[in-house]
């Protein structure tokens, strides 16, 4: 299947009184028709910052798409003007966040929202958007439905709100739903529900998917492909499976030991990653993980590693995959020596 998206070198900055804060720093990835994909990392990697550069949703008075291009259906979106994006914003790209009040009108009933969603693409009655959003409604799994399409957000639960989303963004039927950590502000069971939901429309819709979150449980639930980000970076991108048996990356490796697992003791302790990210107001010139790396090598603190395929369809942006790196114990420990971190 061809490719829906291709997001090539893309560099985002804002202006801010500090300076120029470098917040993505030449990101490359492509989504397949039908595809479901994750941006996973920390907060501040870039990853949310790259789904709104997709909808020219940052700020327009400080942000600064310094260079590449993100092509939808072959056509570069950041050439396209406010008049443009909005034509393809609802229609043919949704976004959902994480936060439905925030989305939400609340003093407009939420049958009223998507009818408007509606109507803004299609030149249809009232009528007839009001019976798509009923069925919008239904299909999102809200119960009675006909009785709460005449309800104000405030009278939905949290889950309920997030489904309200979810159908907003899908009432177009968009080629393209990003999620940005649509899940996070819910608890655990409604978690569950709200991404098999998601999963069900996928395969009832055929949407492609973009999940931008932090947190790599919801991703195996998901997603068959993940771009790992760091620092502005994408510094491993794999098949899921690929991802949680064999990471390649030293900071994915650290990410997977961070999360529980079903079989673990109980007592015993979940591995953080010691340290935090650099600073994007002036980013190191070297790996921007060299900090706080236990792998870490001399080369890698003046040298950004460059994303390279480690193994068919698996690319990780680190030295321990250079040839020389490889003639130590596999992991580079043999030539991680003499390292002066100031
Ligand atoms: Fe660690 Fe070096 Fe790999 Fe960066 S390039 S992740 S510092 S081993």
């Amino acid at each position: 299947m061809g490719n829906l998206l291709e997001v090539k070198d893309l560099h985002v900055s804002f202006q801010t009184y500090a300076g120029e804060v470098k917040a993505v720093r030449g990101v490359n990835f492509e989504l397949k028709e039908g595809e479901t994909i994750a941006i996973v990392g920390e907060s501040g990697c870039g990853k949310s910052v790259t789904a709104k550069s997709i909808m020219k949703l940052l700020p327009t008075s400080s942000v600064r798409y310094k260079q590449g291009s993100i092509e939808f259906y072959g056509k570069n979106l950041l050439a396209n003007s406010e008049k443009d994006m909005q034509r393809i914003r609802g229609k043919q790209i949704s976004m959902i966040f994480q936060d439905p009040m925030t989305s939400l009108n609340p003093t407009s009933k939420i049958g009223n929202q998507i009818i408007e969603a509606i109507l803004r693409h299609n030149n249809i009655s009232r009528k007839e958007a009001f019976n798509k959003a009923l069925n919008m409604l239904e299909l999102v799994g809200i119960p009675q439905a006909s009785k709460r399409i005449h309800q104000y957000p405030h009278e939905y639960s949290g889950g309920m709100r997030q489904r309200a989303m979810i159908a907003i963004a899908l009432a177009c039927n968009p080629r393209l739903l990003i999620a940005d950590e649509p899940t996070t502000a819910l608890d655990v069971t409604i978690q569950a529900q709200i991404l098999e939901l998601m999963k069900e429309i996928q395969q009832k819709m055929g949407t492609s998917i973009i999940l931008i979150t932090h947190d790599l449980g919801v991703v195996a639930e998901m997603c068959e492909r993940v771009v790992v980000m760091y620092a502005g970076q994408v510094v491993e991108t794999a098949s899921v499976r690929d991802l949680y048996q064999k990471p390649q990356h030293p900071y994915t490796e650290g990410l997977l030991k961070s999360i529980p697992k079903l079989n673990m003791d109980k007592k015993q302790p979940l591995a953080p990653i010691i340290g935090t990210p650099p600073d994007l107001l002036d980013p190191p010139k070297g790996c921007p993980f060299f900090a706080r790396c236990e792998y870490a090598m001399n080369v890698c603190k003046n040298h950004n590693p460059e994303l390279e395929e480690v193994s068919p369809g698996q690319f990780a942006a680190c030295w321990l995959h250079h040839p020389m790196a490889k003639q130590g114990d596999g992991k580079g420990k043999a030539n991680a020596i003499t390292i002066n971190r100031n």
